[in-house]
């Protein structure tokens, strides 16, 4: 089951939010990864960017179910 999509922006109030489905790049550690096709809301206004459940998960699978490493 899909999980809701905001409508409104949480940090502004902006109903101009909208979803979008793009490569999302985050550091990790030293490391810098890149998601693909990740799927997360953003407020065009404050460019405030906000990633559902399946969004963490996907984060979640990047950074720590892939390669990981010595603390
Ligand atoms: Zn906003």
């Amino acid at each position: 089951m899909k999980t809701s999509t905001l409508t409104r922006c949480p940090a502004c109030g902006s109903r101009s939010i909208r979803r979008v489905r793009k490569p999302f790049r985050a550091r990790v550690g030293t490391r810098t990864i890149t998601i693909p096709n990740l799927e997360r809301e953003i407020c065009p206004d404050c460019k405030e960017e906000f990633f559902d459940r399946e969004a963490n998960i996907a984060i979640d699978a990047y950074c720590f179910g892939k390669s990981r490493q010595r603390a």
